[in-house]
C-alpha cells in the first residue's frame, strides 16, 4: 500500500490541499513519508503570506529530513467575485428583494435604505456592467440563487429564488457571463511574488478562460526569474470549455476544477466535460488533475461512499495523472485514510480495470516521441517489470508517462532537484535524484542497484532502459533491454 516500498507502486498521483487538519509538522511528515502523497496544494483563497512561508519551509525541512521532496502548488485565485464581510449571517428568505452594492457601505446586512431592503457589498465594481436584468447570480457554491430584477446607480437589485444563509466573503458565480475581471489580479501577483520567493514549484491559475490568460502568468513568472515553474490551468467555466483545446496546448497541466464547473455549467454535463478534458490532455501529452469532491464524505467519515469509490476509479480508468483532495485534507477528520483509500482504489483498478486508452491518440510527431513510443511498446510486449529513464530536464520521463505503459512503472533518475519534484505530477513516474557517472553503464548499474535496494526490482526482472543522456559529452538516444543481475 505504501508507494515507495511496494513492487507495484500507485500510478495515479495524489495532490492534497494543506489546511488546519494537515499543516502540523507531524501530520505533514506522516502524509509525505508514510502515505506518499505527491504534491501539496496551498489554496490562496484561504492562506495568507505568513502561512505560505511557514508551510513551504516546513515541507522543505521534512523533505531534507526524510529525503523525500515533493513539489508545492500555489493555487492563485484569478478573477473571483466575492461578497464582503457581514456582521452577522443574513438569513435570506424565498422571494425576498436583496441588493448587491457596488460601493462600500451597506455591507452589514442591515436594511440599505428606507425600503427596508437588505444588502451586501461585492469586491468587483464592474459587476453592474457584466450582469443583465434576468441574469442568475449564484452565491456560496451555488447554494443561494438570485435573479437580477434591475440595475441602479451602484446597486444590483435581485430577487431571492433559492434561499439560504449568507455569511462573509462568499464566492459569487455568474453562469454563462463573461466577467471582465483581469485574468491575473493584483492579489494574484502579490501571492505569486511570495511563492517565487519561497521557491513554489507549480502555480494553478483559477478561472482560466482562454489561453492568453496563461501567458499573463507566464510573463510574470519569467520577469521574476521563475521560468522553470509549471502553470496548471484550472478550467472552471463555460468559456474554458469553449477554448479547451488551446488552453491544453498552452498549459503545463490542466485541472478539472469540478467545484466551480458544477456551478457554472449544468451539473449533468460534468462527467462528459471531465471525459473531454482528460481526452484532450492525453491526446496532447499534458498532465491532467481531477479535483473536488473525490472523497467529500470522508471529511467526517473514515470510509468512502460507494459512489466516491466509483468516482475515484473512473479517474483512474481515464488514466488522469492526479486526483486532488481539498476539504478532505484541509479540515477533514481522516486525511491519511483518504490517501489510503485512493491508493487502494487506484492499485486495484490499475491491475484489474479496463482503461479508456486515450493516450493512444497521442501523435508521434517527433523523433523523441517515436523513441519513447518504442520503449513503451517494448516494455508492454516483454511485460517488463519497469521502465528506467535517465533524464535531466524531465522531458524523456514525461514523454514516456504520456504514452501510459500498460504495466511498467517508470523509474526516472535525474541529477536535477527541480526535475525530481516536477515529475511527481506525471502518471506512473517515480523520480529519484542521482549524480550521473561518466561511464553510461555505471549509471545504469547504479540505478538498478538502488531500485533493488528499495525492493522494486529483484534478480531476473526484465527492465527497459531509455535515455538520451547516457554519454558524458554527447547526446545519444538509446533503448536497452536489461535483466536485473544478482550482484
Ligand atoms: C474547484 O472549483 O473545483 C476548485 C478546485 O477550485 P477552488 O477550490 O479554488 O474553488
Amino acid at each position: 500500500m505504501f508507494q515507495d516500498s511496494h513492487r507495484i507502486p500507485r500510478r495515479t498521483k495524489i495532490i492534497f490541499t494543506v489546511g488546519p487538519a494537515t499543516d502540523s509538522e507531524e501530520m505533514l511528515e506522516k502524509l509525505i513519508g508514510e502515505h506518499f502523497v505527491d504534491i501539496c496544494r496551498i489554496n490562496m483563497a484561504h492562506a495568507n503570506h505568513d502561512y505560505v512561508r511557514t508551510v513551504v519551509r516546513r515541507i522543505r525541512k521534512i523533505g531534507e529530513r526524510i529525503n523525500r521532496h515533493i513539489p508545492i502548488m500555489m493555487d492563485v485565485k484569478g478573477p473571483e467575485i466575492r461578497t464582503g464581510d457581514v456582521e452577522a449571517p443574513i438569513e435570506l428568505k424565498p422571494g425576498e428583494i436583496f441588493d448587491f452594492t457596488i460601493k462600500p457601505g451597506g455591507a452589514d446586512g442591515k436594511p440599505s435604505n428606507n425600503e427596508e431592503i437588505r444588502s451586501v457589498d461585492v469586491n468587483y465594481a464592474e459587476l453592474i456592467n457584466d450582469v443583465d436584468v434576468g441574469s442568475v447570480v449564484l452565491v456560496d457554491n451555488g447554494l443561494i440563487r438570485l435573479e437580477v430584477l434591475e440595475k441602479q446607480d451602484a446597486r444590483i437589485r435581485c430577487k431571492v429564488i433559492i434561499a439560504g444563509e449568507l455569511t462573509s466573503r462568499r464566492h459569487i458565480n455568474l453562469p454563462g457571463v463573461k466577467v471582465n475581471l483581469p485574468a491575473l489580479t493584483e492579489k494574484d501577483r502579490n501571492d505569486t511574488r511570495v511563492g517565487i520567493e519561497e521557491g513554489v514549484d507549480f502555480y494553478a491559475l483559477s478561472f482560466v478562460r482562454e489561453s492568453s490568460d496563461l501567458q499573463l502568468l507566464r510573463d510574470f513568472l519569467d520577469e521574476n526569474g521563475a521560468h522553470r515553474s509549471l502553470i496548471i490551468a484550472k478550467i472552471e467555466d463555460q468559456s474554458a470549455i469553449t477554448n479547451l483545446y488551446s488552453i491544453v496546448q498552452d498549459c503545463d497541466g490542466l485541472m478539472v476544477a469540478r467545484g466551480d464547473l458544477g456551478i457554472e455549467c449544468p451539473f449533468q454535463t460534468l462527467p462528459t466535460i471531465q471525459r473531454k478534458a482528460v481526452k484532450a490532455c492525453l491526446s496532447l501529452g499534458k498532465p491532467v488533475i481531477i479535483a473536488t469532491h473525490m472523497l467529500e464524505s470522508m471529511i467526517n467519515s473514515p470510509m468512502p461512499t460507494r459512489a466516491e469509490v466509483s468516482d475515484v476509479a473512473n479517474a483512474v480508468l481515464e488514466e488522469a495523472d492526479c486526483v486532488m483532495l481539498s476539504g478532505e485534507t484541509t479540515v477533514g477528520k481522516y486525511p491519511t485514510e483518504c490517501v489510503e483509500a485512493i491508493t487502494k482504489i487506484s492499485t486495484e483498478v490499475d491491475i484489474n480495470g479496463q482503461k479508456t486508452g486515450y493516450a493512444n491518440n497521442l501523435s508521434l510527431d517527433s523523433d523523441k516521441r517515436k523513441i519513447q513510443h518504442s520503449a513503451v511498446v517494448m516494455a508492454n510486449e516483454l511485460n517488463a517489470v519497469a521502465i528506467i529513464c535517465f533524464t535531466r530536464s524531465g522531458n524523456m520521463a514525461k514523454g514516456v508517462s504520456a504514452l501510459r505503459p500498460e504495466n511498467s512503472p517508470i523509474f526516472a533518475f535525474s541529477n536535477s532537484h527541480d526535475t525530481i519534484k516536477q515529475l511527481r505530477l506525471n502518471h506512473g513516474v517515480i523520480p529519484f535524484e542521482m549524480i550521473f557517472c561518466t561511464e553510461p553503464d555505471a549509471t545504469v548499474s547504479k540505478a538498478m542497484k538502488h531500485l533493488k535496494k528499495m525492493g522494486y526490482l529483484v534478480p531476473g526482472d526484465k527492465v527497459v532502459v531509455v535515455s538520451d543522456i547516457l554519454a558524458a559529452d554527447s547526446v545519444i538516444d538509446s533503448i536497452q533491454l536489461r535483466t536485473v543481475s544478482h550482484d
